[in-house]
């Protein structure tokens, strides 16, 4: 059973209140989920009563069972087609981590699954084609939500990005994009800091582990809340060398001693890096608040 928290802020015309809510399937079908009620929020904008009644993996693919009253027959057809899409997905994205699979027998257990997941806790899993999605007319590979959802083999190939974030454009007149320090990337340098394209599509599993910009698919490594990252970025560029592959922007994870160094080098105005200093004291103030909150 996974969570889904605040729906309600998320999607508020679909008369979801602030509790969790509980969905019987893995969460690499988050995105699916989430795709399905993007559509249902936007149809139910103009009135009607949704309910969700169900969401569950049933024989290896996603069931959603809702209720819907007072809406014009047009936004129910709309509502179910976005469910039946969301169903022929699911035959497509492994239910563990969001990449593309397919669906496999595991004994009497059917369930969809990369070729990683294909060979793990449940055993090794047999490729078997569902009848009922023989005469399936969803093609997955020209749907981008599939397409552009990597395979094992690609995700392994692929160049990572340590210590990302997200850059957006103020102007709104752009895609985002994402800082990082890179390795095995064709075109920069190893332990650079550099930018991908604009991004395609993002993993929604969390912490997210790829990207797909224009260009090319990342692995996604660490990355840090925003005044760390920005100490990290300043004492790496301070250092005039690139990052050593396992090494951690910056150095170490001594933070003090990073500032230190900020402070000692000369090269930045000292009311900048007070301001670094005291974002990032602010910021170390919330994760343990936070961590607080979920401990008890
Ligand atoms: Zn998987």
């Amino acid at each position: 059973m996974r969570l889904i928290i605040r729906p309600n802020d998320r999607y508020p015309h679909l008369g979801l209140d602030r509790r969790p809510l509980a969905i019987a399937c893995g969460e690499g079908w988050l995105g699916i989920l989430h795709a399905f009620f993007t559509e249902a929020d936007k149809v139910m904008a103009v009135g009607g009563s949704f309910t969700v009644l169900e969401v569950m993996e049933k024989k290896g693919v996603l069931h959603m069972h809702y209720a819907i009253a007072q809406i014009a027959p047009d936004a129910r057809r709309a509502i179910d087609d976005a469910c039946r899409l969301a169903a022929a997905r699911s035959f497509h994205i492994c239910e563990v981590c969001g990449r593309r699979g397919r669906l496999h027998t595991f004994g009497d257990l059917r369930k969809v699954v990369c070729s990683e997941h294909a060979d793990g806790e449940l055993g090794k899993g047999v490729p078997f084609e569902d009848p009922l999605n023989a005469p399936d007319p969803y093609f997955p590979d020209v749907d981008p939500f599939i397409a552009a959802r990597p395979t094992v083999t690609e995700f392994d190939a692929a160049p990572i990005i340590e210590g990302w974030l997200i850059e957006e454009d103020s102007e709104g007149g752009r895609r985002p994009w994402l800082y990082g320090w890179f390795f095995s990337e064709p075109v920069t340098r190893d332990g650079e800091h550099g930018h991908t394209s604009p991004i395609v599509q993002m993993d929604d599993m969390v912490p997210p582990r790829w990207v797909r910009t224009d260009t090319r698919l990342y692995r996604l490594g660490m990355c840090y809340p925003p005044a760390e990252r920005e100490i990290r970025y300043w004492a790496q560029k301070l250092s005039r060398r690139p990052v050593p592959y396992g090494e951690r922007p910056g150095g170490s994870d001594d933070m003090e001693a990073m500032l230190a160094f900020l402070r000692s080098s000369g090269r930045l105005r000292s009311t900048k890096i007070d301001r670094l200093e005291q974002a990032y004291r602010e910021e170390q103030g919330h994760v343990n608040e936070v961590g607080k909150v979920r401990t008890t």
